[in-house]
């Protein structure tokens, strides 16, 4: 099983339609796809119809901005219904502050000589409910003001940097409750990216059980090989399954490609036992 169960389209972050996105996972020898954009489904049925006409598995799936203890963390939902109301409000109103966030994001660059930054990123934004820090990134990058996105965050978007604004998103719980609720399966992303200390992780993968979470991303294209063995040892400290996901945004930017991640280690129960 080639499982690759998350990455990004035009619908939010993502540079290719989701239509390409299933022809490049197929390509690439993926057998059980989902598309997961942050706090949106507006991609999910061009996905499912792209992915039946070249018989390519797909599951549904979304990526929720939560604040957790002060952090910003990511719980990814697999296999639910996308026209269940409680998930389909959660997330619009997971939405709803980004485009004030924005503005003020700019405000913030412009007091370090970026000028025009909330009109920049719109421009390379598709979805104009979702505007992210990667469209500031792509636009700061394009104005010659860093190498490359990850230049960007380091030098201006990252936590305490200038142009970082402090966010309220969903809480945990609710997260959470929005998936199941819809009949998903609730998925910690990328658990190593948030630089968490043993006592805050230990709480968040708690609460998040205690939520009716049932996975955490083990093999992801966030994580490195340590991680990987890391990750699976916690998903069976805690009893939880096993996912994999590239996180692909696009060929210009991501370090690893849909469907090119090594397996899960042994010894992990795989998500999509829980997904057939
Ligand atoms: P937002 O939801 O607007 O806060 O944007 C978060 C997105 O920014 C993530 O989903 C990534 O796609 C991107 N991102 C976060 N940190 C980095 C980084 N260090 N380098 C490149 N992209 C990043
Ligand atoms: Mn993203
Ligand atoms: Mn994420
Ligand atoms: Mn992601």
């Amino acid at each position: 099983m080639n499982a690759d169960l998350h990455c990004h389209s035009t619908a939010s972050d993502g540079t290719l339609s989701p239509e390409a996105l299933a022809h490049r996972a197929k390509a690439n020898g993926v057998t059980l796809w989902a598309l997961t954009d942050h706090d949106e489904l507006a991609g999910q049925a061009a996905a499912q119809a792209a992915a039946a006409d070249i018989g390519l598995a797909f599951v549904t799936g979304t990526e929720i901005s939560v604040s957790f203890a002060g952090v910003t963390v990511h719980i990814v939902g697999l296999g639910f219904d996308p026209h269940h109301p409680g998930l389909v409000q959660g997330l619009r109103e997971t939405r709803a502050g980004r485009d004030n966030r924005a503005k003020e994001m700019a405000a913030e660059l412009a007091k370090v000589g970026i000028k025009g930054a909330y009109e920049g990123a719109l421009q390379y934004v598709d979805n104009p409910e979702l505007i992210s820090r990667t469209h500031f990134a792509r636009y700061i990058v394009d104005i010659g003001m860093a190498r490359d996105t990850h230049d960007v965050f380091r030098k201006y978007l990252a936590d305490n940097k200038p142009g970082f604004v402090p966010h309220r998103w969903a809480k945990l719980g609710d997260a959470v409750r929005w998936i199941t609720e819809a009949g998903g399966v609730a998925v910690v992303a990328h658990p190593a990216r948030y630089g968490l200390t043993p006592t805050i992780e230990f709480a968040l993968m708690s609460e998040f059980k205690a939520h009716g979470g049932q996975a955490i991303e083990v093999v992801t294209g966030s994580h490195n090989v340590a991680e990987f063995a890391q990750y699976a040892d916690l998903a069976r400290e805690f009893d939880f399954y096993a996912s994999r996901g590239s996180d692909f945004h696009s060929p210009e930017e991501s370090r690893i490609d849909l469907g090119q991640l090594p397996p899960l280690p042994t010894g992990v129960k795989p998500v999509w036992e829980l997904l057939q």
